[in-house]
């Protein structure tokens, strides 16, 4: 089963790609992540993706693409994964039509004051890049229930970044809705709700 989330940033897309991937035994590729950790390389590249983070903006298709495909050519996305973060824009998403088949693509939905909010508060861990927030505290400030890793605010989590965010979002990556409504594959599932309540609503659109 191959998935892909859609949504804005901080509708709540890493937590529930955690919990799909546990139940549903599938990987969790989160493109964020990958590119979270190529902006801490000491490299033209590094540096060049770490600008356009910072400024609430999207890394190039062609470079996007690239990764995303060496990482489902590999072994454990044999009977499926789950895409979190791309496509994000169109380009991308006819790159991926070309590599494989989307059986569903799961649109989040949450208003920008929610959005705003849960970014605002939201902590990850530099370990394993687990996902803390308003609705899911660690047990020990700071500290990561799953690894004991130290959680940390993302730079573009902060503030100024934020609306930058959801401006690219609303200008690249809402024509997707569009491009998988007219495929037939997308569902919409309201990320206002209690996470369990998200993860249950998930569960009966996948089956
Ligand atoms: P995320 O963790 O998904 O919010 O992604 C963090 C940042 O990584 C985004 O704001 C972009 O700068 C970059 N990024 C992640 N996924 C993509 C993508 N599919 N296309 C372009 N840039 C991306």
């Amino acid at each position: 089963m191959n998935v892909i989330l859609l949504g804005p940033p901080g509708t709540g897309k890493g937590t529930q790609a955690e919990l799909i991937s546990e139940h549903y035994k599938i990987p969790h590729i989160s493109t964020g992540d990958m590119f979270r950790e190529i902006q801490k390389e000491d490299s033209e590249l590094g540096k060049k993706v770490k600008d356009l983070i910072m400024g609430g903006k999207f890394v190039g298709d062609e470079i996007t693409v690239e990764i995303v495909k060496k990482r489902i050519n590999q072994k454990d996305c044999k009977n499926g994964f789950l895409l979190d973060g791309f496509p994000r824009t169109i380009p991308q998403a006819e790159a991926l039509d070309k590599l494989t088949k989307i059986d569903h693509a799961l649109l989040i939905r949450s208003s920008d004051d929610v959005i705003v909010k849960r970014l605002s508060s939201r902590r990850q861990c530099r370990k394993c890049n687990a996902i803390y927030g308003i609705d899911k505290k660690p047990e020990n400030e700071g500290v990561c229930d799953k690894c004991g890793g130290e959680l940390y605010q993302r730079e573009d989590d902060k503030e100024e970044v934020i609306q930058k965010r959801l401006d690219t979002y609303r200008e690249q990556t809402e024509p997707l809705i569009e491009y998988y409504t007219r495929k037939g594959i997308i569902a919409e599932v309201d990320g206002e709700q209690a996470i369990q309540k998200i993860s249950e609503s998930i569960q009966k659109i996948l089956g």
